[in-house]
């Protein structure tokens, strides 16, 4: 068999998390919740099941929980997503991610990835017949050169992947950054896809701007969306798709062939219970004080950070501590320390030297505090 992914292999996430268990290290690799959903939407799910909402959902979702996202949407950007035709529950922002992409690119057209990257846009593009064109960031930037992103956009340029909150450097977009993306789109005619699944994590204050709140951005743009990452609920895999309707007609096409539909009784849970927004408002200032009391506890070690401003993820560097490359130190530190992390590096396509490591603080208090002792010890 000729692989359509020869360089590909499994995640480092699987990787990890693997290594992590056959250690039994503490897990701050994959970015997964260690408590659990509100027992309020476990019964929701119970409920709906025993009512018998177990046959196939429609293909573009249950209707209830696509008018409850279109609400959410037009409160917190006052842009109104047509439920019927303009929104799509997916199976995670990760089928989102790879339909959207899929609908746009042809062989032969050049996406453009902001790198670090998370996982899985470059296959997605690649598998589409696309060639990603990257726009390579230091772990620790501060702030986006967009110079750089207009010298990478050719004849051939079709689309270009965003991604705020970012995951892995936790860094947000500012209103500057959407207001240039726009023009750029504008100018050239791309199609934009926007991973906004860490929207309401977010610190210190800031906002999150959605693409679905400036119009020009708007109507070029699939918006991928997930409640794994809002309601602690990463293993139901429920996402949605946003975009307008002509976008939406050819998203629908490649998402009926590719799953049909989604999960049934946990759609309709979701719609009653996003029907209060304490239940999503409330999710910075929860991991706010989870990214803060992390960040003092690993203070002493020699790390050197800005504080995450968005996901739940902290990147830090350890130039200082020690030349070894980033895998070896995150698999050292499985290893002796009992701490998994990602090497941030697994995000960039070249391999590259940045010194950086990335851990998830959506763990319990103790948790991280015994985490960062045990690091404390070791590196
Ligand atoms: N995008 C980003 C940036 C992510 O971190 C993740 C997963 N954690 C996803 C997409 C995939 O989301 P889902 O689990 O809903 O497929
Ligand atoms: N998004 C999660 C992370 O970045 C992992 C998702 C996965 O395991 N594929 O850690």
């Amino acid at each position: 068999l000729r692989s359509k992914l020869p360089c590909v292999g499994a995640t480092i996430f699987t990787k990890m998390s693997r290594l992590a268990e056959e250690h039994r290290a503490i897990n701050l690799a994959q970015g997964f919740p260690e408590f659990d959903c509100a027992p309020e939407l476990q019964k929701l799910v119970g409920k709906y099941i025993a009512e018998g909402k177990n046959q196939y959902a429609p293909m573009a979702g249950v209707i209830s929980l696509r008018e409850a996202i279109a609400q959410k949407v037009f409160a917190a950007t006052g842009n109104e997503y047509h439920p019927e035709t303009e929104i799509t529950i997916t199976s995670g922002a990760t089928e989102a991610l790879y339909v959207a992409l899929s609908t746009v690119v042809h062989p032969g057209d050049e996406v453009i990835v902001f790198e670090p990257a998370y996982d899985s846009y470059v296959p997605a593009i690649e598998l589409n017949g696309g060639i990603p064109v990257f726009v390579t960031l230091h772990p620790q930037y501060e702030a986006i050169d967009w110079q750089d992103v207009k010298s990478k956009i050719s004849p051939n340029t079709k689309a270009i992947v965003i991604n705020t909150p970012h995951n892995p450097t936790g860094n947000v977009w500012k209103l500057a950054d959407l207001q240039q993306l726009a023009d750029i789109a504008e100018k050239h005619d791309l199609m934009v896809i926007s991973d906004e699944v860490y929207e309401h994590i977010i610190f210190d204050g800031r906002a999150h701007i959605s693409t679905a709140s400036i119009p020009a951005l708007a109507e070029r743009t699939f918006l991928c969306g997930s409640f794994g990452k809002t309601f602690h609920t990463t293993g139901w895999k429920i996402g949605y798709c946003l975009a307008p309707k002509a976008l939406t007609t050819e998203f629908r096409k490649i998402h009926q062939f590719l799953v049909f539909s989604v999960v049934a009784p946990i759609q309709f849970a979701m719609a009653e219970y996003l029907e209060n927004p304490e239940h999503y408002l409330s999710l910075s200032a929860f991991y706010q004080q989870k990214r803060d009391l992390f960040n003092d506890a690993i203070q002493g070690i020699g790390f050197t950070f800005r504080p995450s401003e968005g996901s739940f993820f902290q990147n830090v560097s350890y130039e200082n501590l020690t030349q070894q490359n980033d895998r070896e130190l995150a698999e050292r530190l499985t290893i002796e320390a009992g701490v998994a992390s990602i090497p941030v590096s697994v995000f960039y396509n070249e391999l590259t030297s940045y010194k950086t490591l990335r851990f998830c603080f959506a763990k319990n208090d103790d948790t991280l505090l015994r985490a960062a002792e045990l690091l404390g010890k070791v590196i």
